[in-house]
């Protein structure tokens, strides 16, 4: 059985571990300075992530959305203010709307059936009725790169638009690892939403990552979903892929997953969804 809670990964970085509806995986991170902690990702509201945070720290916390989706900002509603690129404002306030939640979740019900039973259960249907409820942002711009000074940790981060045109991925200095966000995930990456880029430019995010993670020699790269850890050779398997699609050697077929849409390639391990090349 899933479980929800929060794990000590690597020295003063921890996994809050979520499983929305007891089924999708959403993690968070904490990490901890001498002086601060930085929250990367607030997940749903119904995670109510600050239960974790409170577990192992009363520092000042920073908190950092990794980007704009609903399973990465439900819960900036417990914070005073939270750091959003300028570049995904824009879905995070169309993602904090509770029409847009209502319908967002009728429509992947109606994709995945199964997941209807599990509204028999009380507890699911508290959930999903929390994660309906609208909020409104207070969120400040980050600049394209730049770093957290925790206080003896610095974490950096930089812009990386593919899944979404705002998405960063984050970089703690003292454990080397790389937090990819959506922007790296193990079973699929998802270009499929209007807030996503093609794959051209997803390309060269991925080329940037790679040559960060070389420079660094990063061997831990965590994802908000999915397996854990994940090594930089997915960086570029997820290359070939794009370089596949660019050069017209594989095409797509259509697919919805119920949170995006678009056309599904696979080499067999990983996947890609997009709109537009
Ligand atoms: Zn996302």
């Amino acid at each position: 059985m899933n479980k929800n809670g929060i794990y000590e990964i690597a020295d003063g970085v921890y996994q809050i571990r979520y499983y929305f509806l007891g089924a999708a995986d959403v993690y968070m991170y904490l990490v901890i300075g001498k002086e601060k902690a930085l929250l990367i990702d607030t997940g749903y509201a119904s995670t109510r992530v600050k239960q974790y945070v409170d577990q192992v720290t009363d520092l000042p916390l920073i908190v950092v959305n990794t980007h704009g989706h609903m399973d990465h900002i439900g819960g900036n509603r417990y914070f005073a203010e939270t750091y959003l690129s300028a570049n995904d404002l824009e879905t995070a306030k169309r993602h904090s709307e509770s029409t847009f939640l209502k319908e967002k979740n009728e429509h992947i019900f109606s994709i995945r059936p199964a997941l209807k039973g599990l509204l028999k259960d009380e507890k699911y249907v508290r959930e999903l009725v929390e994660n309906e409820k609208g909020q409104d942002l207070n969120c400040l711009d980050l600049p394209e790169t730049g770093y957290f000074d925790l206080g003896e940790r610095i974490v950096s981060f930089f812009e990386t638009p593919g899944h979404t045109q705002g998405s960063i991925c984050l970089y703690d200095e003292k454990t080397n690892v790389l937090f990819s966000a959506d922007t790296l995930c193990s079973k699929g990456v998802l270009l499929g939403f209007e807030e996503s880029t093609g794959v051209k430019e997803f390309r060269d995010t991925l080329i940037k990552m790679a040559s960060f993670c070389k420079d660094r020699e990063i061997c831990k790269i965590y994802p908000c979903h999915h397996d854990f850890p994940l090594t930089a050779d997915m960086i570029d398997a997820y290359i070939v892929l794009c370089d596949q699609i660019i050069n017209k050697k594989i095409e797509g077929t259509n697919k919805d997953t119920g949170t995006c849409d678009g056309l599904y390639v696979s080499d067999g391990k990983i996947s890609l969804i997009y709109k537009r090349i």
